[in-house]
């Protein structure tokens, strides 16, 4: 048996017809850009996330950065400041920040859930440190009263980067509502997936949502009027019609990744392997991946793709390690982080596996 890492055209052959439909109307409409499909998109994600606003972009790196970018431009950043940010993200993050001439200040996670803590972050916060940018890392949010609350105490503005935690959840408190703002990706490959790239940011504040709105066009409110520099990050009405189609499905999609993952945490009894663990409600945990620990990930890889379980690693070079940060963050030493590189390995979850293929990769990973 077969079971591939992740199978898109299968997630997406799912919706085919309905698809296919709202790409039409798009091509008949003959508007492509922020028209009525990136309206209705935005004004669908925040009622779904439970957030006052949503402005789409072109993908989640720019919602992330374009946040960023628009306290700079609200005056609530300033060049250099300190930006707290969990050390074992995936390189966007930590982009992000640099990308906004910012400062990352690396934190190491907590070691049971991969994530951001309060207790490790409070360590980092120097007086230059302005804001805290938590990642809900593969799905789990980050310990967010908690962090919520610290920033709160502190005067620290909250960047949530949710790329990989659509409908994660804390007491129905969805991923994308804890921070002063969120960033969501909308990469093929995510819970939330469009049919390219696609993002966008979440926020309370009404002038975050109307700086970001201006920013991602150019730095125009109005055409041809620019109060603003800006780039071109802009969300497209194809994407968009798309992913109001997948809206429609993502909480089945969440259940079932979950169901998947609750098998996995079952019945997955290899001592050799560690799981991972779940900090508060099963829905916090909305398990874009499933990654597991194993001493020996090469062998562990090898020995389950001899029977037809593909597995991926995310991700396999520390940020600070990365060549693109080897003069600014080379020099740093962060144990756990490097431990976590090497060690952590994701099994497959998709909505689309079947129960003979959850059963055949936990007979597999046992054996
Ligand atoms: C995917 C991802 C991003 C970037 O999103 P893109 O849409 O690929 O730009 C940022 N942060 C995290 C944690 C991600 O997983």
């Amino acid at each position: 048996m077969q079971v591939p890492f992740l199978d898109l055209k299968a997630i997406n052959a799912r919706h085919a017809a309905e698809l296919k439909a709202a790409a039409a109307r798009v091509i008949d409409s003959g508007w492509y850009i922020l028209g009525e499909e990136v309206k209705a998109f935005e004004s669908d994600f925040a009622a779904w996330v439970g957030s006052p606003h949503c402005v789409g972009t072109s993908d989640g790196l720019s919602a992330l950065i374009l946040a960023l970018r628009g306290w700079k431009e609200l005056g609530l950043l300033k060049d250099g400041d300190g930006v707290a940010v969990p050390a074992n993200t995936y390189i966007a993050s930590i982009l992000a920040i640099t990308e906004n001439r910012l400062r990352p200040v690396l934190v190491e996670p907590d070691e049971d859930t991969f994530n951001l803590g309060a207790g490790k972050l409070t360590d980092a916060l120097t007086p230059d440190v302005k804001a805290v940018l938590a990642v809900h890392l593969y799905g789990q949010l980050a310990d967010m009263p908690a962090i919520a609350q610290l920033c709160r105490d502190r005067g620290l503005l909250l960047l949530e980067d949710a790329a990989q935690a659509h409908g994660a959840h804390l007491g129905g408190v969805k991923a994308g509502t804890w921070g002063d703002a969120a960033a969501f990706s909308f990469y093929p490959g995510k819970n939330l997936g469009a049919l390219g790239d696609a993002g966008a940011l979440t926020c309370q504040d009404a002038k975050l949502a109307e700086m970001v709105r201006a920013l991602r066009n150019y730095g125009s409110h109005e055409k041809y009027k620019n109060l603003v520099q800006g780039p071109n990050d802009r969300l497209d009405e194809l994407q968009a019609a798309l992913l109001r189609v997948k809206l429609r499905h993502i909480d089945a999609d969440n259940a079932r990744r979950q169901a998947i993952a609750a098998r996995y945490r079952r019945e997955i009894k290899n001592p050799a392997v560690r799981l991972p663990s779940v900090r508060a409600g099963e829905g916090s945990h909305v398990w874009h991946l499933f990654v597991v620990r194993v001493p020996d990930r090469a062998a562990f890889q090898q020995r389950l793709v001899e029977k037809g379980v593909h597995t991926a690693i995310h991700y396999p070079i520390a940020p600070h390690h990365q060549q693109a940060y080897a003069r600014s963050l080379g020099h740093l030493k962060l144990p756990l982080t490097e431990a976590l590189h090497r060690e952590v390995v994701s099994l497959p979850v998709s909505p689309v596996m079947s129960d003979e293929q959850v059963a055949h990769v936990i007979a597999v990973v046992n054996a």
